[in-house]
Order: structure tokens, then sequence, then C-alpha cells
């Protein structure tokens, strides 16, 4: 039985202020309605020590949004997971569509990322997602199963701590969501390309997250598919009611 995990992405938005507003309002408003979905919140790295500090002692995971594979060095503007840890981070999306397109992650750095993460103790949240022109060419089975492959190779037996997260890149900040049948078909084939890698036994016990345009109306269909196990959240995470109320669908 895989256990649900709901994670908000805050992308660059929330000042340390605000951030902390926003962390101790879901914070409190779980507390009052505990539910056995994993939650996690990821805001920018600036406010992640207020928002470590804010949820200490709560059920919520804080997660980084990307992070550097190498431990220390000359890589201006990046971050370490030695700093990560430092501040009680533990987890991190790595290879968001936004972070492939604008900041140019390949599989190549996202699977190096992957490692440096998994070494770290971190849980990686590792995103794949076709565009819009990629499926209405046909390409979603072979650009999906390649970044799998590709950002997932050579884990071992630490493949079973990832968490994948499906993000249709059509679908992410668009207000189109995929069906839950077009949700569901893709993340089956991503099991089955897990079960390819890592045998059948490991493949069933990955979670795979959906993500794109998830809202408060779509979530609970879309978490009721055999194959998906939560969602990541961009634009819904950002207010406490909407984001708790995609937390509480899947409860
Ligand atoms: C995301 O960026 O991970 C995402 C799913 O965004 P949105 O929910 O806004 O589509």
């Amino acid at each position: 039985m895989r256990r649900k995990i709901v994670a908000g992405n805050w992308k660059m938005n929330k000042t340390p202020a605000e951030a902390k507003v926003l962390a101790a309002e879901i914070a409190n408003a779980l507390g009052a309605a505990p539910c056995p979905v994993e939650v996690v919140v990821c805001p920018p790295y600036i406010d992640l020590p207020a928002v470590t500090e804010t949820l200490a002692g709560t059920q919520i995971g804080v997660g980084a949004q990307n992070m550097h594979n190498e431990p220390k060095g000359a890589f201006t503007g990046e971050i370490a997971a030695s700093m990560l840890q430092e501040i009680g981070v533990k987890y991190v999306i790595l290879g968001h569509s936004e972070r492939r397109t604008y900041f140019a992650d390949t599989d190549a750095t996202v699977n190096a990322k992957t490692k440096a993460a998994l070494a770290a103790g971190f849980t990686p949240i590792v995103c794949v997602g076709e565009t819009l022109e990629e499926r209405e060419s046909g390409k979603t089975e072979t650009v999906v199963t390649t970044q799998i492959r590709g950002s997932l190779a050579d884990l071992g037996a630490d493949i079973a701590k990832v968490v994948v997260a499906y993000e249709p890149v059509w679908a992410i900040g668009t207000g189109k969501t995929a069906t839950p049948a077009q949700a569901q078909e893709v993340h089956a084939l991503i099991r089955k390309t897990l079960a390819e890698m890592a045998g059948e036994e490991t493949a069933q016990s990955i979670r795979i997250q959906y993500g794109g345009s998830m809202k408060p109306e779509n979530a609970a269909e879309l978490m009721a598919q055999p194959d998906i196990d939560g969602g990541l959240i961009g634009g819904a995470a950002l207010k406490a009611d909407s984001f708790l109320a995609i937390v509480k669908a899947g409860c």
C-alpha cells in the first residue's frame, strides 16, 4: 500500500515573512484535521529557515525546489545538499519542467542531483512530462520513458526512495488538467518502466504524483486512479484553503 504524498511547489513566490504566515496557516488547519497523506511544502531557498522553524514538530515536511549535485565549490548562485540538511530540509524537487526549460536541467544533470540528494538522505521528487507538441505528435511514451530511464539511472536499491512526479508541461499553470484517464495511462507507463528498471515489487512501492493544474475540484478523481499516489501542486498550493482541500481529497 503506497502512502499518498501531496507537495506544494511555491516556485518563486512568497517572501520569508509571507512564507511563515502560509506555513503556519497550513499547519494549523492540518493539525485540526489529521489525515494519512504525507504533506510537504517546497518554498524558495530564502524562505526555508523560516518555514522549517515554523513547521518544526508538525507532520509537514519541507523541501527545496532544486539543489546542486556537487558538495561545495565554485558554483555561483547554487545551493548544496549539506546547506539544506543543516536547516532541516528533507525533500527536494528535481528536474521540474521550468528547470529543464529555463535553466538547462537535463536527464543527466537530474540524475547527478538525484544521486546527491539520496546520498544526503533526502526524498527526491523527480519530475517528468511531455510538452503539448510532443503529445500531439504521438511522442508522449518515448519522451516520458526516456526521462525516467535517464533521470533515475543507476540508483540501485535507492530508486525505491524516489518520488516521481508526472507533470505534463501543457498542464502546468495553464488551467488545463490531464483527464484522470490520460494521467492514469502515463502513470501506468511510468510504473511499467520502473518495473523494467528495478523489478515489479520495487515499482509497486514507488509513489508517482500527478502535477498540472491540480485543484480542489479535480484532485479526488485524479488521486482515485490506481497509479496516482498524490499530487505536486503549484498555483493551488499558494493558499492554505485550496492546498488543504487537495490534501483532504487524498485522505
Ligand atoms: C507545478 O509547477 O509543479 C505545477 C503543477 O503547477 P500548477 O499546479 O500551477 O499547474
